[in-house]
């Protein structure tokens, strides 16, 4: 028994409800079991509960041994003293307190659950439920995969009010360095943010009649614009580069780009390219979508193609065969995911406009699910993910609550146990 298990326990009502008594043999009926609280103080919050004749209203509070009372000095503590109850899964001795009620638990829980509960901590397996996961009803996956998405865009959210902090709540800022970011992909995503943090959108704004320059600033301050440049193209962009550097004090960005075990049309230089590009072809594009109906209307932005010399080359100075680069399906959607829905969904929490909120999780239920080794372990485990949505909710159950063991925290778990809790023991 751990004390989460038994908070679990208590919280849910999962033992039996009765005839149960205090130390003191007084009969106790629970009404009302409390609110849980993690924060300081008892554990459970307005609680009712009637001792004998009286009906109390306070406070529970619960550990593995009545003893622990005394080690934890809850009599001083001005917290504890509107604590009603104190429940406690073994009773191995009187408090210092004989006033307060004790109510030992241990005989009243199912030893069922607890040994499942034992089972769950020890698999090995992908995750600690996965061969179990089909017997819970699809309504609780349905359910509790909803709320995991809203979970992982309120944690997305937590990062974007950072960042909002350091650009001094300036949304379009954050919104040009996440964007800069998602282009960078996973290799480089923080060398782009550190350029994008170099070069604020009023800055590039200027110089959106020319491409060259919007070139020049974000590949010379990617580093790519130095040491010794062969062709035409490059060289005019480094010249270009060397005034603009003068003209505005330009911070030097010291993360390095990589090209390694990366597809060609990923290149940081096509990249950068067509984030020129993009500068070029539109502007304002925070404000465009908070107002955006569609994504499709979205999508249309990004319908922009690197200059000409990317046409023929992925780097400087090699030549390739002729082909347009131009941000992919695929690429467009990782940006949906992983900026423009997140920037939406923060902007309708932070400023209190839920609509924007629901537009966020509606783009996302439109969108199609990845290709990850973890939603194919999940589906090999009989729950597909059947769209962006799920996969990530299911991502984010992986990472937040299976590797850590949170069963307790999860609704799958919860009903998992709640199987091995026969219905007359529940309260
Ligand atoms: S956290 Fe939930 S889904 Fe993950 S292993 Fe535990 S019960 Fe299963």
């Amino acid at each position: 028994m751990t004390e989460r298990l038994f908070h679990f326990l208590w919280q849910f009502g999962y033992f039996s409800a009765g005839p149960l008594c205090t130390d003191a043999g007084e009969p106790v009926q629970i009404i009302d079991r409390g609110r849980y609280n993690q924060n300081e103080g008892p554990d459970f919050m307005e609680a009712r509960i009637r001792i004998g004749p009286a009906l109390l209203a306070g406070s529970v509070e619960l550990h593995l041994r009545t003893s622990d009372w005394d080690r934890h000095k809850h009599s001083a503590d001005p917290n504890y003293r509107n604590v009603i109850l104190h429940v406690v899964y073994e009773h191995d001795r009187a408090t210092a307190d004989p006033t307060l009620p004790v109510l030992e638990l241990q005989p009243h829980v199912s030893t069922l659950l607890l040994e499942h509960y034992e089972q769950l901590l020890q698999q090995e397996g992908f995750i600690p439920c996965e061969k179990e996961v089909l017997l819970v009803p699809a309504l609780v996956w349905t359910a509790w995969k909803d709320r995991l998405l809203v979970e992982r865009l309120l944690e997305k959210t937590a990062r974007i009010e950072k960042l909002l902090a350091e650009a001094r709540n300036d949304w379009e800022e954050v919104f040009w360095w996440m964007l800069a970011r998602n282009f960078g992909m996973t290799v480089n995503s923080d060398a782009f943010e550190e350029v994008a943090r170099t070069l604020p959108a009023t800055l590039l704004l200027r110089y959106r009649g020319s491409i060259h320059a919007l070139e020049a600033l974000l590949l010379g301050q990617a580093n790519l614009l130095h040491g010794h440049l062969q062709e035409d193209y490059p060289l005019m962009l480094q010249r270009e580069y060397r005034y603009l550097q003068k003209l505005h004090p330009l911070t030097q960005v010291h993360r390095a780009v990589h090209f390694l075990r990366m597809r060609p049309p990923a290149f940081p230089t096509v990249r950068l390219a067509q984030l020129a590009a993009l500068w070029q072809a539109q502007e304002h594009l925070f404000p465009r979508l908070l107002e955006a109906g569609d994504p499709s209307e979205v999508r249309e932005w990004f319908a922009v193609t690197a200059n000409d010399y990317w046409h023929y080359h992925y780097r400087f100075d090699e030549t390739s065969a002729y082909a347009p680069k131009k941000p992919g399906d695929a690429f467009v959607e990782s940006l949906f995911l992983n900026t423009l829905i997140p920037v939406l969904f923060a902007y309708g929490h932070l400023q209190g406009k839920p609509e924007l909120k629901e537009r966020a999780l509606h783009w996302m239920r439109g969108l199609t699910v990845e290709d990850n080794k973890v939603l194919r372990r999940f589906a090999a485990a009989g729950i597909s993910a059947t769209g962006a949505a799920d996969g990530q909710a299911l991502l984010y159950l992986e990472k937040n609550y299976c590797r850590e063991k949170r069963c307790l925290d999860c609704a799958v778990g919860c009903a998992l146990l709640k199987r091995d809790v026969p219905v007359a023991m529940r309260t």
